[in-house]
Formats: structure tokens, C-alpha cells, sequence
């Protein structure tokens, strides 16, 4: 369902609500999830849980996540306008979208084939100008490197080179590290050419990044 209405938008705001409590001090990323109707992302037959704080199932056994994270995730990050930011693991493109009407040049990359061709097609009915990709998103976006952001919606094994290395110099990257139960949420600046700063922002339970740098599943 692509329209708007009053109860939906009055359930944002209670979200958006919620999302202060929880700790999201960033008005900008506040007032994108105020701004951007997640169900247009969610299942058609379960829009009535679209503004509820959880993850929901989508197609393939992927999820579009909890609106907490993808929030925390975005405040972290700190996205200006103009940034380019790459996102692995397009999902139902709720994120990304959220990128996007922050200002950022938003690329994304999926590796399930109907994943990537149902949020391709969602952006276009939108109007929304997000550069797609249909891949291995471990290996990050080499032809499309160097990003201001990255941002992992998907659990790494571990904190990969490769895709620090796509990052600018000042660039963030965002990304849930550890093991197939729980992972850390990590932030990651390149302050130098092999320097980077690292800090921790709690426990969170993603699926699986898959391809060549993630886990075989
Ligand atoms: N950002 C999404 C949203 O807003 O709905 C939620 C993403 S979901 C939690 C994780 C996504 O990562 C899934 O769609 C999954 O297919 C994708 N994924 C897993 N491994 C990947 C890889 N190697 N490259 C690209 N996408 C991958």
C-alpha cells in the first residue's frame, strides 16, 4: 500500500516518540522516521505492525529491521548531505530510504535476487534516486569506493578490510561484528591510511552477511 493516512502517520509519531525514550537524540534521524512510511516497506498483509519497534519478517527469511536500529545505526553514522554511503544489505529498502531523505548519495548492494528486483522497483515508484546493486556486498562496491559511510545491515563475522578500506579518510563505517547468535555493534572511523578508531554500541542479533567474506549458511 503506497498511501498515507492520519491513524499511520499519528503511529510514526508515537514510534518516533518511543525512539527518544530509547535513547536517539538525533533530530535529523528523528525527524526521517517521522518523514518515511515504513509500511511501504513492510509486508502488504501486515501493515498494521509496521510501527511497531521490532523486525519483521520479509521475503526469503530476511527481515527489514527493528526501526531502533536502523535509527541508532543512522546516529551513528552522522550522515551530511552529499555523503556518498554504501549500505550491504538493501533488504526492503527501508533503510536506505531513510539514507536518502537525509541528504546522502545512497548506494546499496543485495544478494537475493526478488530482495533486490522488489526494492528496485519500490524506489522507482517512490521517485526515490538510489543507486541498486545486485551482488556479493562482503566485497563491498570497489568501483564505486571511496565512501564518506558504510553501513552493514548484516552480521560480519568479523570487522573486514576490505570494506574499511573503502571508506575516506574521516569516513565511518557502521556494522554488527561477532558470531550467528548476537554481535556488537561497531563503529569504525579511518582516521589514516591503516589507522582507525573503534567503539562498541551494545548487543544486537542480525542475520547473516553470506559471500565470499561472510558465513557460509
Ligand atoms: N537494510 C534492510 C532493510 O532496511 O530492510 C534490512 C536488511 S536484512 C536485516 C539483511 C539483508 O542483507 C538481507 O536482505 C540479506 O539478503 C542481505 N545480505 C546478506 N548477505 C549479503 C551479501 N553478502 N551481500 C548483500 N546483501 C546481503
Amino acid at each position: 500500500m503506497l498511501t498515507d493516512s492520519y491513524k499511520l502517520k499519528g503511529q510514526r509519531t508515537q514510534l518516533v516518540n518511543e525512539l527518544k525514550k530509547m535513547g536517539i537524540t538525533s533530530q535529523n534521524v528523528l525527524r526521517a522516521v517521522e518523514a518515511v512510511p515504513r509500511h511501504f516497506f513492510f509486508p502488504k498483509d501486515f501493515i498494521d505492525k509496521a510501527y511497531e519497534n521490532i523486525a519483521f519478517p520479509i521475503d526469503n527469511g530476511q527481515t527489514i529491521s527493528q526501526p531502533y536500529t536502523v535509527a541508532l545505526q543512522t546516529q551513528l553514522l552522522e550522515i551530511k548531505p552529499g555523503d556518498r554511503v554504501l549500505e550491504i544489505g538493501t533488504g526492503s529498502g527501508y533503510q536506505a530510504a531513510i539514507l536518502k531523505v537525509l541528504g546522502a548519495e545512497v548506494f546499496t548492494i543485495e544478494t537475493v535476487g526478488i530482495l533486490y528486483n522488489k526494492a528496485n522497483e519500490l524506489f522507482s515508484r517512490l521517485g526515490l534516486n538510489i543507486h541498486t546493486n545486485y551482488g556479493d556486498g562482503s566485497l563491498g562496491l570497489p568501483s564505486h569506493a571511496p565512501f564518506d559511510k558504510i553501513i552493514l545491515t548484516a552480521a560480519a563475522p568479523k570487522l573486514l578490510d576490505n570494506l574499511t578500506q573503502q571508506l575516506k579518510i574521516n569516513g565511518k563505517l557502521v556494522a554488527p561484528i561477532g558470531n550467528l547468535d548476537v554481535q556488537k555493534m561497531l563503529l569504525v572511523t579511518r582516521i589514516g591510511d591503516n589507522e582507525y578508531q573503534q567503539s562498541n554500541h551494545g548487543n544486537f542479533s542480525f542475520v547473516p552477511l553470506t559471500g565470499i567474506n561472510g558465513w557460509s549458511v
